[in-house]
């Protein structure tokens, strides 16, 4: 990589990319950034979707850990790229957040559209040429980066450094395909395989559940994985099986079992708030002519699509008695066959293997090149953490790439 007055390239104008490139060009660098995309930043975009959650309120040490893994790596990144400094620069763009009461941090006011917008106007302003419908090809071992233009020609670039943020492999029609993985193979750089995270996940439901409860959701459960991680939160019903907020911090821990077993069994607590004890003790009173779904309503508060969930798990000598009954309440067993396609999930797991990268996310093995966001092999919850991980590796890798251009006209 040469380190004359050549530009600095950006790969990928999602968060990752957009935040590499304001500190670069900031810094005062000549920064080109390229996307495959006719306009960037496509994902950020629909993650509106989901409540915008950009970052969330968690302390320090409970947030490094929902890195999984990578919690140590992650608690030096975000040491210096905060969700607080997060807060700051984006109401220095004029985006006020907010906390919600599950602690997630929302814009209080913009869309995710409104905040590109300010933006990209940003780093136009800052000097930033961008290019759109350039889709990274190549890299040679001189370190050119070789894309495919918008007339499908082939385009040179030779910078003095880049940060690659070319993101995951999910949602593959907002630009993130996972295609780069091959280019990066090439050059030794070890790949893990891409693989859904937070996403939903398969059960045949019988067609009268799904006649009258599809789309319904599943509130305040307590949801157990296998390993014993739980987690509280809902569900919704769908053709499929199950999806929803309860159940993606869970994702690594079923697809590592639906990969070893070919099921994996997920419980399901439908009274979280009851003890098993005093569930049993109300089953037990005398249930009269009431139908089973007005005495479980009158008793348990238990009705609707999870009355339904439970007539569908349990049998009639469940039914039939009240201490199984209550066990089933307590620690209903629902049997997962399949997760849902990668192109439908939030996110992905794999990529990059973490170790390639030093703690300043430059590639080890192609020095001056940096990588960051959702193509490394790092994975978290929805509900902020993405896109918090997507800005402040986003940020390092372009602190890292400045401190290395300082080193290398140092030593030159
Ligand atoms: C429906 C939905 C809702 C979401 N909601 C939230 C949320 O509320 N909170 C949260 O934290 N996260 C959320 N996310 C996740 C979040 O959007 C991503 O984690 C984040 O966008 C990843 O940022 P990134 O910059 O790493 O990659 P991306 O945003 O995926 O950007 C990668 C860019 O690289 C470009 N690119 C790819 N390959 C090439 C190539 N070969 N050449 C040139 N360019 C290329 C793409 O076009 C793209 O612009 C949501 C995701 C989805 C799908």
């Amino acid at each position: 990589m040469a380190t004359t007055q050549q530009p600095l390239a950006v790969v990928g104008g999602g968060p990752a990319g957009l935040m590499a490139a304001t500190v670069l060009a900031e810094a005062g660098h000549r920064v080109e950034l390229f996307d495959a995309m006719a306009s960037p930043g496509r994902k950020l975009l629909v993650a509106q979707r989901g409540g915008f959650n950009l970052t969330h309120s968690a302390p320090p040490p409970e947030f490094a850990g929902r890195y999984g893994a990578h919690q140590a790596w992650f608690a030096k990144i975000l040491a210096r790229f905060s969700p607080a400094d997060l807060r700051r620069w984006l109401a220095d763009m004029g985006i006020t957040t907010e906390v919600g009461s599950s602690g997630r941090v929302f814009p209080a006011e913009a869309k995710a559209s409104d905040l590109l917008q300010l933006w990209l106007a940003r780093l136009q302003r800052a000097g930033v040429q961008f290019h759109p419908n350039h889709r990274w090809r190549d890299l040679t071992p001189a370190g050119e980066f070789i894309f495919q233009g918008p007339d499908g020609s082939s385009r040179t670039v030779t910078p003095a450094g880049a940060v690659l943020a070319l993101g995951g492999a999910s949602w593959p029609q907002t630009g993130s395909d996972g295609a780069w993985t091959s280019i990066l193979a090439r050059h030794g750089v070890a790949i893990i395989p891409f693989a859904p995270a937070n996403c939903g996940f398969e059960t045949p439901w019988s067609a009268t559940l799904l006649s009258r409860h599809e789309g319904a959701p599943l509130k305040n459960l307590l949801l157990r994985a296998p390993g014993g991680q739980q987690q509280v939160g809902e569900l919704v019903i769908t053709r499929y099986g199950i999806e929803g907020g309860g159940i993606y911090p869970l994702t690594p821990f079923l697809r590592e079992e639906l990969a070893t077993t070919g099921r994996a069994v997920l419980t399901l607590d439908l009274k979280r708030d009851l003890a098993e004890s005093e569930v049993r003790a109300r089953l037990a009173k005398p249930r009269g002519k009431n139908s089973w779904s007005n005495f479980l309503r009158k008793q348990l508060r238990l009705e609707g699509a999870a009355f339904s969930l439970l007539r569908e798990c349990c049998s009639d000598a469940d039914f039939a008695d009240p201490a199984r009954l209550a066990a089933r309440i307590k620690c209903l067993p629902i049997t997962l066959t399949n997760i849902r396609p990668i192109a439908e999930a939030i996110s992905s797991a794999g990529g990059i293997a973490m170790h390639e990268i030093d703690e300043h996310c430059m590639l080890t093995r192609l020095p001056g090149v940096f990588a960051a966001g959702e193509m490394l092999g790092w994975e978290a919850p929805t509900g902020g953490f993405l896109l918090q991980g997507a800005f402040s590796t986003g940020y390092c890798a372009a602190q890292g790439l400045l401190a290395w251009l300082t080193r290398q006209s140092q030593a030159g």
